[in-house]
């Protein structure tokens, strides 16, 4: 295991969940971590968290994932205060889960945008750099619904099969670059993701659910793991699910 002492983490999604996790984990790792996402005031609330319990600094830059200078100034921004971004986590996400005969066309493009377009963004942003330093390592979070399909999740898993596909890609492209590439796919974990389902059916269909979802920061430790390896190492797929998830 390597520790992350004076490596900068940009983390996309930190404001809550998962993000919000690994960056608790990186900065614990010694990272220095560059928090991202809309809401800037819990973004400022984490960074506060971070610098009190870690020995790191820790950076807010307001950005919406959905648009391409955004993320390009989020990493320009990195680089002029850290000179370097090494780690980089494509973490935000939306799961708009519809069935598709209710036609949700606007919550379809929207889950497009944030979930394949916003990696896009994150790796155009952040990938040439790295090349540069002949080092680096990018998490595309994706999910257990980037290798199932389930009823209601079509368009969801369609954007998580895609970042499963650009993780497979990139890590075939990259393997002598010195860039290494994880794929993490979560099951259930328990976070504000399914609270901005507005699918009446889907919504029925979870009253009848039942699950132990992982917390976040199980997720977080997988991160933690693939990004603490010698740089040898390169995990390319870690799937965590509750024991339960079928
Ligand atoms: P949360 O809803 O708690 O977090 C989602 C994060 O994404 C928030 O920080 C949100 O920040 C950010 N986000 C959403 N839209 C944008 C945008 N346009 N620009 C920038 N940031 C944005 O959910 P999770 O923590 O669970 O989700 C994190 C990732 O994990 C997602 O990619 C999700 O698909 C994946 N995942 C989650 C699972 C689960 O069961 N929870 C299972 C499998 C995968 P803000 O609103 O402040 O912009």
């Amino acid at each position: 295991m390597t520790n992350l002492k004076n490596q900068t983490a940009i983390i996309t999604g930190a404001s809550s969940g998962i993000g919000k996790a690994i960056a608790h984990h990186l900065a614990n790792e010694g990272a220095n971590v560059v928090l991202a996402a809309r809401r800037a005031e819990k973004l400022n609330e984490l960074a506060e968290e971070i610098t009190e319990q870690y020995n790191v600094e820790a950076k807010v830059i307001e950005t919406d994932v959905t648009k391409r200078e955004d993320v390009e100034k989020l990493v320009s921004e990195t680089k002029s205060a850290f000179n370097t971004v090494d780690l980089f986590i494509n973490n935000a996400g939306v799961m708009l889960l519809s069935f598709l005969k209710n036609d949700h066309v606007d919550e379809w493009e929207q889950m497009v945008d944030v979930n394949i377009k916003g990696v896009l963004y994150g790796i155009h942003a952040s990938l040439p750099t790295m090349i540069e330093q002949e080092s680096g390592h990018i998490v595309n979070v994706s999910s257990v619904a980037g290798h199932e399909v389930f009823p209601s999740s079509t368009v969801y898993s369609a954007t998580k099969y895609a970042v499963k596909a650009l993780s497979m890609g990139m890590e075939k492209e990259l393997s002598k670059s010195g860039v290494r590439v994880t794929n993490v796919s979560p099951g259930a974990v328990d976070t504000e993701l399914t609270d901005h389902i507005t699918d009446g059916d889907v919504i029925e269909m979870f009253k009848n659910r039942s699950m132990d979802p992982l917390e976040a920061d199980d997720i977080a430790r997988a991160v933690a793991y693939a990004v603490t390896q010698p740089s040898y190492v390169n995990v390319n797929e870690v799937i965590v699910r509750p024991m339960h998830q079928k």
